[in-house]
């Protein structure tokens, strides 16, 4: 094993998941566990499916492709917008797909009827953040083309808040939803069985005693990876949001002094050739005699590895910057020697970009939920 690896807890994950089928489950919210950020890793995923999930999420048809393979017992869903260019291993492997394209929704029709096939639509809505979905305007068309399409089967609309411009879910928007549900199943007479009203956003507004409406359904892959909601990044009562931790192992240790000396200019990590701050550098031609040495290590990870700025170390340690392949940490008040082990928590950026790493391995501990779901 790597000594660069995610450390994998089953047991914890096992239990983020059961406390949140739980917690919804009574408010007749069903969920599809969004497993892209692992990249549909089949021991989270199976995991997610022993815990009670009752669908799986991904965004691509190569990982869709890879649980399908699993055989596991519940539905998958294809949470981005099929490419037109994937349509025929689209309705072969998913279930169910997540669209806001007629061009696409046709070529899906057709692809089904090719196979012999009925696909799931689950019809995007935009409601103001700008990223997936299909103007309101436009809804009662598509849905209209969608019921007059034998290979296709409506499965609901649904809604994708907070991704691209950190639109909270909140009454309102929710609200505009279950007006949306309402108006088509009276207008067409038929029944929408999913009313998705979103991802791991929706969760502070869920936990604040919301009026649900039509809302029964929720993609959630943050929330059962990490135990946080993403808008305000906090962690979720009752979740734990250690499950999944980066451990990286100390390679160098010393003593050195506080500023560096010489001349500065850019780093290849810097961020723009404009930062105002770069001319300003201090810059000294010896080691500044007023600057104590402190205690530094450096960890063998780096900006390859992981977004650094997602990283919490433990207690007693700060982040001071990283390169590609080093990670300069302060350690006063938790000495590190070299070889020592670190663990870091993680953010949902930090731990997609370590997912995708080949150099950081994957360790698994744990097994089933020994307490059982937690209440509120
Ligand atoms: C990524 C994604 C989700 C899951 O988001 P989380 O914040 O991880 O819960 C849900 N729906 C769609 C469409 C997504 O792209």
């Amino acid at each position: 094993m790597s000594p660069l690896r995610l450390e994998i807890d089953l047991g914890l994950l096992h239990h983020n998941a059961s406390t949140l089928v739980d917690r919804l489950g009574r408010r007749g919210i069903a969920i599809t566990g969004v497993s892209k950020a692992t990249l549909g890793l089949p021991e989270i995923v199976q995991t997610w499916v022993a815990a009670g999930v009752g669908s799986i999420g991904e965004s691509r048809i190569e990982s869709i492709e890879a649980l399908a393979r699993l055989g596991l017992a519940v539905p998958l869903l294809l949470i981005r917008s099929p490419l037109l260019s994937q349509v025929d291993r689209v309705v072969a492997h998913a279930a169910i797909s997540c669209n806001s394209e007629v061009k696409v929704l046709k070529a899906l029709a057709a692809a089904a009827m090719r196979q012999g096939l009925r696909h799931g639509v689950l019809l995007m809505v935009e409601l103001g953040d700008l990223r997936e979905g299909l103007l309101v305007e436009e809804l009662e068309e598509v849905v209209q083309l969608v019921l007059g399409l034998p290979s296709l089967e409506l499965k609901g609309i649904g809604t994708n808040l907070g991704c691209q411009h950190g639109v909270a879910p909140d009454q309102a928007n929710m609200a505009v939803l279950t007006g949306l549900a309402n108006t088509l199943e009276r207008r067409f007479q038929v029944q929408l069985p999913w009313c998705s009203g979103g991802n791991s956003a929706n969760l502070p507004w869920l936990a604040s005693g919301a009026d649900l409406g039509r809302i029964n359904h929720l993609r959630l892959g943050e929330a059962l990876l990490l135990g946080r909601e993403p808008l305000g990044r906090t962690p979720i009562p009752g979740m734990h949001t250690d499950a999944i931790t980066l451990v990286a192992e100390v390679i160098e240790a010393k003593f050195k002094p506080v500023e560096p000396w010489g001349h500065r200019q850019h780093t290849s990590f810097s961020k723009q050739l404009s930062d105002p701050e770069l001319g300003q550098l201090p810059c000294a031609e010896l080691p500044l005699a007023h600057s104590p040495p402190a205690h530094r290590a450096l960890l063998a990870l780096g900006e390859q590895d992981v977004d650094p700025a997602g990283l919490t170390p433990a207690a007693g340690i700060s982040i001071l910057g990283a390169s590609s392949d080093h990670l300069l940490v302060g350690c006063e008040g938790a000495p590190l020697q070299v070889g020592d082990e670190q663990r870091f928590q993680l953010s949902y950026s930090a731990l997609l970009r370590a997912m995708t790493s080949p150099f950081v391995d994957r360790s698994f501990v744990g097994g089933p939920d020994p307490d059982g779901p937690a209440e509120w």
